[in-house]
């Protein structure tokens, strides 16, 4: 069962389309996802990368993550917009910024991690489970 969904930056420059089911959905709190956000936190889905096609140049951050890392933040250069992160211990896969879909509802929020870094004003709501750091196995 093929979904397509669709996204992109502020400006339109980047853009995107991907034609698989995310595999898992959730809200990061740490402290990376927080400073390139905007907010207290930033909302992933996973997809596999081969099912992603996208157009537009991104530029990209690379750091190492709470977990140790070097995480990729891709955004665009212009407006400056996330639109998504890649991690070499996870490989073929993207985590694209939920911020960035056309059609908000396709994320379906699964979890919470790192919360032990959030703020008391972006607390979890309590209606997801929620990890102090990465779920175990994670
Ligand atoms: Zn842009
Ligand atoms: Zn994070």
């Amino acid at each position: 069962m093929a979904t397509t969904f669709s996204g992109g930056c502020l400006c339109g420059r980047v853009r995107y389309t991907c034609t698989a089911e995310p595999m898992m959905a959730g809200h990061c709190h740490c402290e990376d996802c927080r400073r390139s956000s905007g907010t207290g936190h930033s909302s992933h889905l996973e997809v596999s990368a081969d099912h992603v096609s996208m157009t537009g140049a991104t530029k990209a951050n690379v750091r190492p993550s709470a977990s140790g890392n070097p995480v990729t933040r891709a955004f665009c250069p212009e407006c400056g917009a996330p639109v998504f992160s890649t991690n070499p211990a996870l490989p073929g896969l993207l985590f694209l910024r939920a911020s960035s879909l056309d059609d908000l509802e396709v994320f379906k929020p699964q979890m919470h991690v790192w919360t032990m870094r959030a703020p008391s004003w972006d607390a979890p709501s309590g209606a997801l489970p929620a990890y102090v750091k990465m779920p175990p196995g994670m």
